[in-house]
């Protein structure tokens, strides 16, 4: 008996402000229709959350592909990851510099390579070999990015941990799916944060971390200040409470309150398990999802408080 498949996008969580909302709202939504229609295809999770992750990347309201952040050095250096549930294979991209799709380059490695990680110019080598059209980076670079780049570096350096205050953007994008075979994926992919030290690799693209996906247990993906998350081995945390028998949503709202309690991290998390049931949640003032099933379509920016 086919399994009713299941999408959830998140588009970052943090303070959006009310004149942002909307291009969160038609960008999660551009991307859960994208994941849908490779669904209905028949395509698998891994290629549900691949395409809607595209569309992400590929719109520049979000940090991930062109329009995201920029690092210390004026450049978008970005890091992504995809998991496939029903195998544990992975496929990890970080600090690429002219891939305007990462999640591709990550989708390539994850089925052509008996490896799990490329980095840097190994990275875009690997892409280039498995005929990924290699971008200049001033191509993944806007004016607006620029612009916040110039104005936090004006900046006097005792601002430094306002860097991580949930009022900065946090727009990491990502996806998890279940298909009709009862498989389930997650996919992150990120530019990182604003300021970034070149080579500085976040939570997004570390499995376990801020992506996992195993169908004993459950696909996540996540988003926020990296270091907290990397720290406490979130996704994965969040996955194991779902083996462990505990409900997707209630699993999700848990592991915002553990990164708070612990490391004082702010976030947002998806969570999805092989039966359909999800949690979303974050404990910064707003996130930006959707979620596709065959009952309803629906789109959100949730706010806390
Ligand atoms: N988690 C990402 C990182 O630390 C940033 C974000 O989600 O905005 O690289």
């Amino acid at each position: 008996m086919p399994t009713n498949p299941v999408l959830v996008v998140h588009g970052g969580a943090w303070a959006i402000p009310d004149e942002m909302v909307e291009a969160h709202l038609n960008g999660v939504r551009n991307a859960a229709a994208a994941g849908w229609r490779a669904l209905e295809r028949g395509g698998s999770a891994l290629d549900a959350v691949e395409e809607a992750v595209v569309v992400l990347e590929d719109d520049e309201t979000f940090d991930a592909g062109r329009g995201s952040f920029l690092n210390r050095d004026g450049k978008v250096q970005l890091d992504a990851f995809i998991m496939d549930g029903a195998t544990l294979r992975g496929g990890g991209v970080g600090c690429v510099e002219r891939l305007r799709n990462p999640v591709r380059a990550a989708r390539k490695i994850l089925s052509g390579s008996p490896h799990v990680y490329f980095v840097a110019e190994g990275a875009e080598r690997f892409a280039a070999e498995h005929g990924i059209t290699l971008c200049r980076n001033e191509d993944l670079v806007i004016p607006r990015e620029v612009e916040r780049l110039r104005e936090y570096q004006a900046q006097d350096s005792s601002h430094g941990n306002d860097l991580f205050a949930p009022t900065i953007s946090h727009d990491t994008v990502g996806a998890v799916a279940l298909d009709r075979d009862g498989n389930i994926a997650a996919s992150t992919s990120t530019g990182g944060t604003l300021n970034k030290a070149p080579g500085r690799l976040g939570d997004s693209s570390l499995i376990g971390c801020g992506c996992y996906a195993d169908n004993l247990s459950a696909a996540s993906s996540t988003t926020g200040w990296g270091e907290p998350i990397m720290k406490l081995v979130l996704a994965k945390w969040a996955a194991d409470r779902v083996e462990s028998g505990s409900r997707p949503e209630w699993v999700a709202q848990e592991a915002m309150n553990y990164l708070k309690q612990r490391l004082n991290g702010h976030g947002g998390i998806i969570l999805l398990d092989a039966q359909g049931r999800f949690g979303i949640a974050h404990n910064t003032p707003r996130m930006a999802w959707a979620l596709h099933t065959v009952q309803k379509q629906e789109a959100g920016i949730t706010r806390n408080g």
